[in-house]
């Protein structure tokens, strides 16, 4: 089978009757660049720009460093598509000079879009830096945040993002249930959404996504997380916008095509899952993928659903 994904491992990502679901990649900087175009990446669906601020334990990157980095993905993928996370700090990811030190629950904490809405100089300086990396690039970019957890979050981001002078698309992900329920809403202020089944699935059934005790409810196949998902695409597609996946959620095959049954429009993945979740996704028409994501909603547990998926999608 594995020989198989890679044969098939070229072209763009569709199902077998021809609906196309971009595939992407996540990366980490320019270094994950090479293995994203080895896997026939058609662009970065998740750039997660924290591990430029790893080097200095006392500062932010400068505008300089930031610009040169964010510059060599976006001509990686000429005519590509490029989304970039703003810094996502705290919780599972803290930085020394960023993330409180005293919070007795890092993960409901300042974290993410919170911390930069506190440092307003820190999204200041990333987003002029992002502005003019892009500056004469053919490259779609696309930027959004982490963390949003409100209509007004939404609208603070999207708001700095005008200020820094951003000629890009300005989104959202969805990593916390408020924000699923409530996705129409944050689509009046952001362009598209972007889910973070990783953080999704802690705040959906309080597991701390480092706890390994809890990591059974980690799992993205519960369905109570599939309806969430079903209800953030609905909403994208009701306001005409995107809705992709993020979390490591999209790198499983069959939930891929689960997921694309649920309507969501891209997947973004490490690069090293693309060609077998492009060979799975090839063999299934959308009305199978529609079907085995039925079948998973309509399940009381992770394992039910995955089951019910796989017999749908296998022709049982
Ligand atoms: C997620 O939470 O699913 C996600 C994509 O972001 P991270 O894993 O970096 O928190
Ligand atoms: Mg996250």
């Amino acid at each position: 089978e594995r020989r198989a994904a890679l044969a098939a491992a070229t072209g763009p990502g569709a199902t077998s009757d021809g609906h196309r679901i971009p595939l992407l990649v996540n990366i980490g900087g320019p270094a994950d660049v090479p293995a994203a175009l080895d896997a026939g990446a058609e662009g970065v669906g998740l750039f997660r720009t924290e591990f430029l601020f790893l080097d200095d334990s006392r500062n932010a990157p400068s505008e300089e460093k930031q610009t040169k980095a964010y510059r060599q993905v976006l001509e990686a993928f000429p005519e590509g598509r490029v989304v970039v996370r703003v810094l996502d700090a705290g919780a599972d990811k803290p930085l020394d000079f960023l993330t409180p030190a005293d919070e007795p629950n890092p993960a409901l904490g300042v974290r993410g879009l919170r911390t930069l809405l506190d440092h307003p100089e820190i999204l200041r300086t990333q987003l002029r830096a992002l502005a003019r990396a892009a500056e004469g690039l053919p490259v779609y970019l696309e930027v959004m945040a982490p963390m949003v957890a409100d209509r007004a979050d939404a609208r603070a981001f999207a708001d700095a993002c005008r200020e820094a002078g951003l000629r890009a698309k300005f989104g959202a992900m969805v990593e916390i249930p408020g924000a699923a329920l409530r996705a129409r809403s944050l689509l009046q202020e952001v362009g598209f959404l972007s889910l973070g089944t990783n953080d999704l699935a802690q705040y959906t059934f309080a597991a701390d996504r480092q706890v390994g005790a809890v990591s059974r409810l980690q799992d993205p196949w519960q369905p109570a997380l599939l309806d969430l998902v079903a209800i953030s695409a609905e909403a994208a597609k009701a306001e005409g916008k995107s809705c992709g996946v993020c979390g490591e959620a999209a790198s499983d095959p069959l939930l891929a095509c689960v997921l694309t049954g649920l309507g969501v429009t891209s997947l973004s993945m490490g690069a090293a899952s693309l060609p077998f979740v492009r060979a799975t996704l090839a063999k299934h028409t959308l009305a199978q993928c529609e079907r085995a994501a039925a079948a998973a909603r309509a399940c009381e547990s992770a394992e039910d659903a995955r089951a019910a998926a796989q017999a749908v999608l296998s022709g049982e």
